[in-house]
Parts: C-alpha cells; structure tokens; sequence
C-alpha cells in the first residue's frame, strides 16, 4: 500500500474561508499517525468520518493551539463517548505532556480527575536529530517562529517515503535541509504579498522554492489573501479534505 496524506485541515489559525485548523493525516502500512491536531481537528475528523481511535500516533510541529488545541477535545472523547482501549502516542516538543494537561484542565476543569483506560505514550523529540516514534523516523528542525511554542518544521519517514511539513514559520536554510529529496514539502503559506513576522508568505515561497528540492509541494495555512489568489497560482494548494497518495 502506498503512503497516503489526507489533509484533514488545511486551514489557518483562525478558520479563514471556513477551514479547519492544521491536521494532516498519513497512513502508512502499519499506521495511522496525524501532524498536529488544531483546536477544529475532532470536529474535521468527524466531518470526513475518520474515527479517532484510528489513529496511533500524533506528531506536534509546535504548541499553538491551532497546532495542538483539539488534542483536549479528543482524549475527553476518547475516555468518554469513543472508548478508546489502544495505546496513544504524542510526541512534541519539551514539557508536552504538562503542556497537554494544563490546555485540558483550562478546557475542561475537572477533567484531571479522570484517568485515561488506554496507555498514553508521550514523546518529547530531540531537535535537529532523528527520533523513532513508533517505527517512523521523525527529524524535527528548529523553526522560526513564536519562540514559547518551540516551534519546529517536521520531517517524517514513513515506509518508503518521506513527509516534510514546515510547520509555522519564516524561511530558514533548514527548510531546504527538511525538505531535501522528500516525496512530499507540506509548506505553510500564509498570505499572498504581504511578508509576515514568523511565517512564510508567497514571496519566500517563490525566492526559496529551487532549495526546497522536494518531488512534490503543496502550499497549506491559507490565510484569506492566499485564498483570494490561490486558484492563480501554478503551485498546488491544499484545501480540507484533499488526499494524496505517495
Ligand atoms: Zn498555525
Ligand atoms: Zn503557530
């Protein structure tokens, strides 16, 4: 079976032109994994009728709650409406699993009282070198972005193949070192002429897209001027929804 990657939510922070939040779903031969789980992802999953308890692994770019906030919302449901009896795993950046309980308890006030009957395995990932997460390799960079959410750009080896997604932030030469001979550059691009402080726009994406040096990349993160001009566009956009198969 070949890799597939299903864009669950191809959206900005703020549900501009109704997207979700960032969810991307990849299924592998052995896995279901996402990277990043926004705060809309449970209602995106539900959408596209993907059950939660499917998947086995999440993988955090950073922890904004565009990123991260809908992981809440599914481990409630998982202990609650979806019993879920499989082991979870979340792998991210430092303190995640005090980070995932505190957005939980502010969510939720209570909640902590509850124990989960399934196994969560938290994976804090070392920056700049390869972690194995349940058999995938996964190489975080360090991105240039909000610097309290650690952000990182994410390069995954799934199978054969390997996912790049450049998570939230600007340009940097390790994007190119990310995405280098990936079958597939999952590239923010928030707006459209406008440069914007801890993101990619348009323009960076044309001045740095020789570097990438990707088979494949689709532009995600569309904020409304990108949505405005994305049909224009020669380079391919994602929208909620969209599968691709490596
Ligand atoms: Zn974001
Ligand atoms: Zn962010």
């Amino acid at each position: 079976m070949a890799v597939s990657v299903t864009f669950v939510g191809a959206g900005d922070a703020f549900g501009s032109g109704g997207r979700f939040n960032t969810c991307i779903l990849v299924d592998g031969k052995n896995i279901r994994f996402t990277i990043d789980f926004g705060a809309t992802s449970l209602t995106a999953l539900n959408k596209l009728e993907i059950p939660h308890n499917s998947i086995d692994a999440i993988l955090l770019t950073h922890m904004h709650g565009d990123h991260f906030g809908g992981i809440p919302f599914m481990l409630l449901d998982a202990m609650l409406g979806a019993r879920r009896d499989r082991p979870l795993t979340i792998a991210g950046p430092k303190n995640l699993a005090a980070r995932i309980a505190a957005a939980t308890e502010a969510l939720f006030p209570g909640s902590s009282a509850m124990t989960p009957k399934f196994p969560i395995n938290y994976v804090e990932m070392t920056v700049g070198q390869p972690n194995e997460v349940l058999g995938l390799t996964v190489t975080p960079h360090a991105a240039r972005h909000t610097p309290q959410t650690d952000p990182t750009a994410l390069r995954v080896a799934v199978d054969d193949k390997i996912v790049t997604y450049s998570g939230d932030g600007e340009w940097t030469p390790d994007l190119n070192a990310a995405s280098r001979d990936a079958d597939l550059f999952i590239a923010e691009c928030y707006f459209h002429g406008k440069a914007v402080k801890g993101h990619m726009s348009y323009p960076d994406i044309q001045a740095h897209k020789a570097g990438f040096a990707a088979k494949r990349m689709i532009l995600t993160h569309l904020g409304p001027e990108m949505l405005a001009n994305a049909d224009r566009l020669p380079e391919q956009c994602a929208e909620d929804g969209l599968v691709v198969r490596l």
